[in-house]
């Protein structure tokens, strides 16, 4: 028998009901906030990634799906979406004006990934991206969004975690301190810090061996190396997250390993579930329009992975919340036609009921309303239907009354409340 592919999934029942209750608070949420939703084809060249993520970069090197297409062309499956919304605002010429543009995106993200628990070669992202929007004001702008959004989702324990990592200017003499402080104590350090000290020194600060970290006390900050516009740009993040009182702390070890960042990094950690944890991160990305070929404008974008946030839920609050709806069940090819009809009037009045379409008889149909945890079935024979009446069984009390077939519509919809 067929199997769905490793690492993917199919999504049904009440791990569905969350991941649709989240997307439903998404669109809620942000559309308050006048963000946009966009959505990019799954499939891109290759290229997309390989000039944003970077070609030398886990995602691009290791865990991408690309391949070659039947007309030669080199495509990958988006292991993001950052690349592609990128490649779609120059390409449409969304950024044609200094009008900010504040978009959002929710879809599946693959990536060749070694299997491990809530890691899929198929998963969901939610991400938010502006551009052409470059003040502190801006970033506290999408990080209310944000914390917003997962304390609406019952999220309480969240802290940001931020950081500055200036910009290219003010890099190479942070850089220079920083392997100056390296070569002092390198053989505490990783084979990989050794290459990364070389390659791309910022990326020492979040290696993941224990040795490294500890090797890193007492290292130079990047914040002590911003020029003042980017120090004064950071302040303010600080004063305003202050002001607004949303819990953040610095983390000097924060940073966005590509070049393309610049300034504001962060990530949400909560502890929600205990031990703290990232649940996302994000930042400026001051030079990534143009890296893909548009002009140089501002940008600042997060990105969270949606089957983490599911998983957060399911432990938190168990099922998603969700009330099967009546069915209504006629016994007879007369009643049927006539609960058919009485059925299209409800649905069209926007109430929520189930039809039993099969002709099974009335246990039977009572027995699959039980299994569905629906609370009421509206039971519609040859008898009922010559009084004009309706037979209604409350499956939880297990009472049963009569109503009038020309009240029931407005009984349902008070019992929807
Ligand atoms: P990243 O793009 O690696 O910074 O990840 C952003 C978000 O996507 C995080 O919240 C991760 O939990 C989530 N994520 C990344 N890779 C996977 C995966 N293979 N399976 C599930 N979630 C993932």
């Amino acid at each position: 028998m067929a199997q769905s592919v490793k690492g993917t999934r199919d999504l049904f029942g009440s791990e569905l009901d969350w991941f649709q209750r989240i997307e439903d608070t998404v669109r809620r949420s942000f559309h308050r906030h006048g963000y946009s939703e966009i959505r990019t084809p799954i499939l891109e060249e290759i290229e997309v990634f390989k000039r944003s993520v970077g070609e030398s970069s886990d995602i691009v090197h290791k865990e991408m799906y690309d391949f070659f297409d039947k007309g030669k062309r080199h495509v990958a499956m988006r292991p993001e979406n950052t690349a592609g919304v990128v490649r779609a605002v120059i390409q449409h010429q969304l950024l044609a004006t200094s009008d900010p543009q504040l978009l959002y995106y929710i879809g599946p993200m693959f990536r060749y990934e070694r299997m491990q628990a809530g890691r899929y070669r198929q998963f969901w992202q939610i991400g938010a991206e502006s551009f052409q929007v470059s003040t502190p004001e801006s970033e506290a702008e999408s990080l209310v969004m944000l914390y917003d959004f997962l304390r609406e989702l019952g999220l309480a324990q969240l802290t940001f975690s931020i950081n500055s990592v200036g910009t290219p200017e003010c890099r190479p003499a942070f850089h220079e301190a920083f392997r100056a402080f390296f070569r002092t104590r390198e053989a505490e350090f990783c084979e990989d810090c050794h290459r990364r000290i070389e390659e791309n020194p910022l990326r020492v600060l979040d290696c993941k061996n224990a040795r490294c970290q500890a090797a890193l006390e007492g290292h130079p900050v990047l914040v002590d190396f911003l020029d003042p516009a980017s120090l004064e740009h950071h302040v303010r993040l600080k004063e305003i997250l202050t002001t607004l009182g949303l819990p953040f702390e610095e983390n000097p070890r924060l940073v966005r390993g590509l070049d393309y960042y610049t300034r504001t990094a962060f990530e949400v950690l909560s502890t929600d579930l205990g031990a703290q944890s990232a649940l996302l991160g994000g930042g400026r990305y001051d030079g990534l329009v143009k890296q893909l070929g548009g002009p140089q404008v501002a940008a600042f974008g997060w990105s969270i992975g949606l089957d983490r946030l599911v998983t957060l839920m399911q432990q938190l609050h168990g099922k998603a919340p969700r009330q099967a709806p009546p069915v209504l069940i006629p016994l007879g090819p007369a009643a049927t036609l006539k609960a058919l009809e009485l059925a299209r009037g409800w649905w069209a009045a926007g109430l929520d009921v189930v039809l039993e379409t099969r002709g099974v008889k009335l246990k039977n149909a009572l027995t699959t309303a039980n299994r569905q945890g629906a609370p009421l079935a509206l039971i519609l024979g040859d008898g009922e239907l010559d009084q004009g009446v309706v037979a209604v069984k409350d499956l939880t009390a297990g009472t049963q009354e009569t109503w009038a077939l020309d009240t029931v519509q407005e009984r349902l919809a008070d019992l929807r409340g």
